[in-house]
């Protein structure tokens, strides 16, 4: 791993050697997390926008020579990243705009974002030889470090709180995870997992803790960009939790930007549910994130209920540096959200996937963004793995199935 020079500490900007620590800066202790720092020049030398057009691997290892593994460690066989990034020119006409994309993450493996970030921490806890590994998880990560890791034979204990939707569950325990209901919250789930991983020696996947997973989630970014021929969009809309993904995003533009790829910064906005909006509120009232306590997160938008957000340092950079914003909206807002997004483009998303779009519908209606502005909406987890939330959110547009006698007289009392 040449091209990777050091971990630098987001807190005290200390930089190490990646064999010298292995999760978070030894100074600042679990908030310390790390930023995975390279040598550019090197990456450059190995990969050009000419080579990835040549490249017929459609998955985020076409981007390896800007992943934290080594050349040859073997990938796992499912095949993650490379989503589509759709037009979606009605819902662009709809909000008064011109340009608007969606990429559905939706079509990942396990069907959600997540898959980016596991990907990595299978090949890494397999470069280490880790017998274990473990993730606490509002129940999306879980699902896809279960997935992953069942695709490679490798064995995982997983912490979800006992409210995760029923669709995750299933997944995990079909993959053969060892699944742990915690009774109590995401943020129980990955204090216990922490000490959990502590005291077994367990390989820790958590956001916000291991500074690989960011490094999984910029392929996204990369992404996009490739997609758009390199023409980076104005501005990114996604939604926002542990904000792991809008600093991945952020990661990846910035990895573009130092080698040279795009030549500007695209806007990240950061959507939260008004129920949970620790980074809506230290954005817009200029709080400091190291001592800001956390609140109490309540949202219809499970993947993005975190009290304390755990990537909160890379989180608020994103937004602040790129001159973007964060954005609130109402549980309800994500309800019609669903629907909306589904009748005008056809991806169907979980409320936190949903939530991206409500929020570029409220930036849209506040006068946040222009008519020409090029705009990406992000999808990170797929529909069905909320199904009754998505119930509730027809029945809340009023849409609802007729039943019918199997007969055409039944039918003619409905189309005449
Ligand atoms: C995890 C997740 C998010 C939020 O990502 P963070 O890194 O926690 O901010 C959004 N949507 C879905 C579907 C997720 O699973
Ligand atoms: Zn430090």
């Amino acid at each position: 791993m040449d091209h990777v020079v050091g971990l630098k500490c987001v807190i005290c900007g200390k930089t190490y050697r990646a064999d010298e620590v292995e999760y978070v800066c030894p100074d600042h202790g679990d908030e310390g997390i790390l930023d995975v720092q390279y040598d550019y020049d090197l990456i450059g030398q190995r990969l050009t926008p000419g080579n990835l057009g040549a490249s017929t691997d459609f998955t985020i290892w076409r981007y390896k020579p800007l992943l934290p593994i080594k050349p040859n460690s073997p990938v796992p066989p499912l095949a993650v990243g490379w989503t589509p990034l759709y037009p979606a020119p009605r819902l662009a006409a709809g909000l008064g705009l011109k340009h608007v994309w969606v990429k559905d993450d939706g079509r990942q493996p396990t069907a959600s974002f997540k898959d980016r970030a596991s990907a990595i921490a299978v090949v890494n806890a397999q470069e280490k030889g880790a017998k274990i590994v473990t993730t606490a998880s509002t129940g999306n990560a879980a699902a896809a470090l279960s997935g992953l890791s069942a695709s490679v034979e490798q064995e995982n204990v997983i912490f979800v709180p006992e409210s995760a939707p029923p669709a995750k569950i299933a997944q995990l325990l079909t993959f053969g995870s060892t699944v742990l209901l915690v009774k109590g919250t995401y943020d129980d789930a990955f204090e216990l997992c922490l000490d959990a991983a502590k005291e077994y020696g367990w390989y820790n996947r958590n956001t916000g803790y291991n500074p690989y997973m960011s490094e999984g989630k910029k392929t996204a970014a990369f992404e996009i960009c490739e997609q758009l021929g390199w023409d980076a969009p104005d501005r990114i809309f996604v939604s926002v939790g542990d904000g792991c993904i809008i600093g991945g995003l952020h990661k990846g533009l910035k990895d573009l930007y130092a080698l040279g790829w795009i030549d500007k910064m695209p806007k990240l906005m950061g959507v939260q549910a008004a129920g949970s909006d620790y980074m809506y509120q230290a954005w817009q009232n200029g709080e400091d994130i190291l001592t800001k306590p956390p609140i109490e997160a309540a949202t219809v938008a499970d993947s993005i209920s975190a009290g304390l957000p755990r990537d909160r340092i890379k989180a608020l950079a994103a937004v602040t540096e790129t001159d973007g914003a964060y954005i609130r909206v109402t549980d309800d807002e994500i309800l019609q959200a669903i629907p909306a997004l589904a009748r005008g483009s056809g991806v169907f998303a979980e409320p936190a996937g949903a939530t991206a779009y409500a929020g570029l519908v409220k930036a849209a209606n506040d006068g946040l963004v222009s008519a020409e502005e090029r705009i990406v909406v992000l999808n990170t987890g797929n529909g069905l793995k909320d199904v009754a939330s998505a119930m509730k959110a027809v029945e809340a547009v009023g849409t609802r199935a007729r039943y019918v006698a199997p007969n055409l007289e039944s039918l003619k009392e409905i189309f005449g």
